[in-house]
């Protein structure tokens, strides 16, 4: 097997990724561009989390591994520092996944793990790494594997998906006949279920070649800086000056008169504000580091935090505290795991079989949180009355 190098995969200016950034906010790439990338622990983790995706994946369904080698290979994978045991659950899930697809066909798919798919008919110097492409039947597969916990990511209309699938039509469509591409994200931290989507070849195409225009003002840096909800990611989402109006510009309406603001317009700033508490902070952080490094940010500086203390040794204060007698209740805060922790504890399976099955878990809705009106999620039932949610007298 090839030396997975998921860590080192080359990324396209346009890249799949990042396409529903650079599609709606075009000059967003080469802004980019100029400016440090750096990966995060989270990435890194998920990088790991990939390679011991592949490996499990090439073993189940492409290339026969001997089990010492395979065990060798997994080691490796083990002694990684963002390593994590329950990799290898969320793994299993994702594997479990690509084999109900494969098992569906008729007649054995075509298979091909960790491809490098070109779509730079469409979007110039286009290319991607696919996870997993199933082919068979005039059907073709596009599967995503996502380690992320934070935000759930839909394969509806997913314009990264869709790239890699216009870059495997154009692989593959001489080979096979290809009528319908089914694009799905399994990102087993989050949901259990993979979000799946269909769309014809035809209509793929389509989309593709209607995209062209916008591509290629991306790879130019051309067009206007449009806010929205594809900032969230851009590495210039703290210092891009559009952004930074557009938050700022959420106060402009103030003085309001009366002088309380009605539901109306509590609906217009908070949809304008969306987004200002972690850009302010992200904007600190990013101001701490330069003042760090000697910069001058006008009007700041940086100051010790509040401190901390710590036992020198731990053993050895706890030992001479037990020495004088202090009581290890004291000591020592004995604690029920929670569900989740208990559920990561025992892996999946035991946990449904000792706590879920036999009921000692009971499961409660979270409190109401706000959400914009085209929200995915149904709108809470007013079953619940806000003093039921909220406890404590208002104002005491
Ligand atoms: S922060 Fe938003 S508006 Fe600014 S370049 Fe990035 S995507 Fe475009």
């Amino acid at each position: 097997m090839a030396e997975i190098a998921h860590a080192e995969r080359a990324h396209a200016l346009l890249s799949a990724s990042s396409a529903h950034r650079w599609l709606d906010c075009t000059p967003s790439a080469r802004l980019e561009e100029t400016l440090p990338d750096t990966t995060s622990d989270a990435a890194k983790e998920g990088t790991v989390a990939h390679e011991i995706a592949e490996l499990k994946l090439r073993r189940a369904l492409v290339e026969p591994i001997s089990t010492r080698s395979f065990n060798a290979q997994l080691k490796k994978l083990k002694d990684k520092e963002l390593f994590d045991e329950e990799m290898l659950q969320y793994t299993d899930t994702y594997v479990e996944y690509i084999q109900g697809v494969v098992h569906a066909f008729p007649s054995p798919p075509y298979i091909a793990v960790e491809r490098r798919v070109d779509y730079s008919s469409y979007a110039p110097e286009g290319f991607g790494t696919a996870d997993c492409i199933v082919i068979g039947s005039k059907q073709l597969h596009i599967n995503d594997f996502k380690y992320g916990k934070g935000v759930q990511v839909s394969a509806v209309d997913n314009p990264q998906m869709k790239l890699y699938a216009l870059g495997a039509l154009k692989a593959y469509s001489l080979l096979y006949e290809i009528e319908t591409v089914h694009l799905a994200i399994i990102q087993p931290r989050i949901s259990g279920q993979a979000s799946e989507w269909s769309i014809s070849a035809a209509d793929l195409l389509a989309w593709g070649e209607s995209i062209k225009p916008k591509a290629l003002q991306a790879f130019k840096g051309e067009g206007e800086y449009v806010v929205g909800s594809h900032c969230g990611f851009c590495r210039a989402k703290e210092i891009c000056r559009a952004r930074v109006e557009h938050l700022l510009a959420a106060g402009s309406r103030a003085p309001m008169k009366p002088p309380l603001i009605g539901w109306d317009e509590v609906g217009e700033v908070l949809k304008k504000a969306e987004g200002i508490v972690s850009w302010y902070n992200g904007l600190k952080k990013l101001a701490l580091a330069e003042v760090l490094k000697g910069g001058n940010v006008s009007g700041w500086k940086a100051v010790a935090g509040r401190g901390s203390r710590d036992y020198a040794d731990l053993d050895a204060a706890f030992k001479f505290l037990q020495e004088k007698g202090i009581d290890e209740a004291v000591l020592f805060n004995r604690q029920p795991l929670t569900p989740p922790a208990l559920e990561e504890a025992l892996g999946k399976k035991q946990y449904k079989e000792l706590l879920e099955k036999p009921g000692h878990v009971i499961s409660r809705s979270g409190a109401p949180t706000l959400a914009p009106a085209d929200d995915a999620r149904p709108a809470f039932s007013d079953q619940v009355k806000p003093e039921d949610v909220f406890s404590g007298p208002v104002g005491s």
